[in-house]
């Protein structure tokens, strides 16, 4: 499935891509919003390889396992590919310094702020995260798109309407929108 792009776009799974339904522990519960498809078939159009980067410490807190993640992701590609849409890779991390399952519980360089995720992206696709961008309904990713020097897109959708009044030590996201169809037409006209 791997190919070689020079930018991507890093996009927060719950909340963004899907309803944030809390922990998500089953198939059935993926919710697109009515945007999502078409959202991320113009990314795909664009050349912009599409990244799924995703915190579920579900895992690590043993509320699920990494089976039922991929069950999850599987059922989104297919989703996604009967609208004629494609994301790239799904990548999440399943730690948690505070999980009960003893080998995730800790402190980990994948979690969101944390880099790690977006560091197999430039592996796997030789993306420049300099040029690409983040988008996410939480300041977490917002912080992502900071520590690796990506464009960071908040969405109000999912957490983000909350979030957006109450951001950490005035971080500012570059653009703040409504979500992700709209968070597709900023990167579109910012590539
Ligand atoms: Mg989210
Ligand atoms: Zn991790």
């Amino acid at each position: 499935m791997s190919g070689r792009f020079e930018r991507a776009v890093f996009l927060d799974r719950d909340g963004t891509i899907i309803e944030e339904v809390g922990y998500l522990d089953r198939p059935e519960r993926v919710e697109f919003f009515p945007w999502t498809i078409d959202a991320i078939r113009v990314l795909n159009r664009a050349g912009l390889a599409v990244v799924l980067v995703s915190n579920q410490s579900g895992i690590a807190r043993g509320f699920f396992t990494e089976a039922v993640v991929d069950k999850v992701h599987q059922k989104m590609a297919e989703m996604l590919a009967a609208g004629g849409a494609r994301i790239d890779a799904y990548y999440y991390c399943p730690h948690h310094p505070e999980g009960s399952v003893p080998e995730l519980a800790k402190v980990c360089e994948c979690r969101k702020p944390a880099r790690g995720l977006v560091d197999r992206a430039v592996t796997e696709f030789g993306v420049d995260p300099a040029r690409s961008f983040v988008v996410g309904d939480r300041w977490l990713d917002i912080g992502l798109a900071r520590t690796v020097g990506a464009k960071g897109l908040l969405v109000r959708t999912g957490y983000g309407e909350r979030e957006e009044g109450k951001p950490p030590n005035g971080m500012k996201a570059d653009a703040i929108v409504d979500n992700l169809i709209a968070a597709s037409s900023w990167i579109l006209k910012n590539v």
